[in-house]
């Protein structure tokens, strides 16, 4: 399946170097990723969206829980 990046729309097949992350599914840790990528409280997420590690720094936000 083709994962597109949440935030800026770039799809993974065209951008072998970047690394794209199922965003969490935990309340807790979604509210933390939604925080550091600066969505506005409220923002709808899909269920199974991806967010490119050009976008998130994956050590950041684990570090951060
Ligand atoms: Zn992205």
């Amino acid at each position: 399946m083709v994962k597109q990046c949440l935030v800026c729309k770039e799809l993974d097949y065209l951008n072998p170097d970047v690394t794209f992350h199922r965003f969490a599914v935990d309340s807790e840790r979604r509210k933390s990723w939604c925080s550091l990528l600066g969505f506005e409280e409220g923002k709808v997420i899909p269920k199974f969206a991806e967010i490119c590690s050009t976008i998130l720094n994956i050590n950041q936000v684990e570090g951060n829980i």
